[in-house]
């Protein structure tokens, strides 16, 4: 029951309707983690892209709400990756899991990889998240967001327009999640547990800064020695994107190369904590046909 307790503060606003089963009364020590975040640095964002204008929430709640929720999905891997034999081998390889913890150590900004003596929290200031589609790769209407190295020499992340249908999971600054009407604002477990299959659903706002940090090379490059990038097939096809993609198709020893990996790999397990859920195997065309990106797999 602590921990359910324990879970229900680290997900702020999450709509808490996990049961009472019985669960390790152990300390969940994402919770300490989460708390020393909150002061560290995080990506900024330009006034002129995000005016903080009414009614909230505004995009710029949005933004700052899914800087949370990156770091909310890091916390619960950080959480159970020692122990998971249900999720992690459906992404990556059993020998690993000391390097994907790694990596979503070095994006909470504990990291302890002797090649990257700057803790991740301190890079993840660098960066600057934008609206303006400056290589145009919003365009395609299947685009969440992307990463480049910005005008200024900055790592830049830009929001596309479909990144903001994605929802939030902490609390977002002019939506009670307690309200009827704001709960569009928040994804729950109702539709999650209704699909019953690991899916787009589960994406949020948050899961897209997430993938794009997983692109900030200073970050991350040093765990497995090489850059994590949305990988192609020899002619240049996706392989990478989506949950049918990752979920046990993609090939493993690609999977540490890869940001959707880590990405549902992150959002699986989030979700399978808080709907206390075993989610099935995504079905193709259907768990990967987002409405949010013109009912395509979602590229990021
Ligand atoms: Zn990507």
């Amino acid at each position: 029951m602590t921990r359910v307790i324990l879970l229900c503060l680290l997900a702020v606003s999450f709509i808490c309707n996990v049961s009472s089963a019985p669960l390790s009364t152990s300390p969940n020590p994402a919770v300490t983690v989460h708390n020393a975040l909150l002061k560290r640095a995080e990506p900024g964002t330009g006034d002129d892209d995000f005016p903080d204008t009414e009614p909230h929430p505004n995009k710029l709640d949005q933004v700052e709400t899914a800087f949370n929720d990156a770091f909310e999905l890091a916390a619960y891997v950080l959480n159970s990756i020692d122990d998971d034999i249900d999720i992690f081998p459906h992404y990556f390889n059993g020998g690993d899991r000391a390097g994907v913890k790694n990596v979503f150590l070095a994006i909470f900004g504990t990291t302890s990889i002797p090649e990257n003596p700057s803790t991740g929290n301190d890079l993840l200031a660098n960066i600057h998240v934008q609206r303006k589609d400056t290589e145009g790769q919003c365009k395609n209407g299947r685009t969440l967001a992307y990463m480049h190295d910005g005008e200024i020499k900055k790592p830049t992340i830009v929001l596309c327009d479909n990144a903001f249908k994605k929802k939030a999971v902490t609390a977002l600054k002019g939506a009670d999640p307690q309200k009827d009407e704001d709960k569009k604002w928040y994804a729950s477990c109702e539709p999650l547990t209704k699909n019953g299959h690991v899916s787009y659903l589960m994406n949020t706002l948050g899961a897209t800064l997430l993938h794009e940090y997983l692109h900030f090379d200073g970050l991350v490059q040093s765990v497995f020695g090489a850059p994590i990038i949305d990988q192609d097939n020899p002619k240049g096809e996706p392989i990478g994107y989506g949950p049918v993609q990752v979920y046990d198709k993609l090939s493993k020893d690609l999977a540490p190369f890869n940001a959707d990996s880590y990405t549902y790999y992150a959002l699986h397990n989030l979700w399978h904590v808080l709907c206390q859920k075993d989610f099935a195997a995504p079905r193709a065309g259907i768990d990967d046909a987002d409405p949010d990106c013109g009912k395509q797999v979602c590229s990021s």
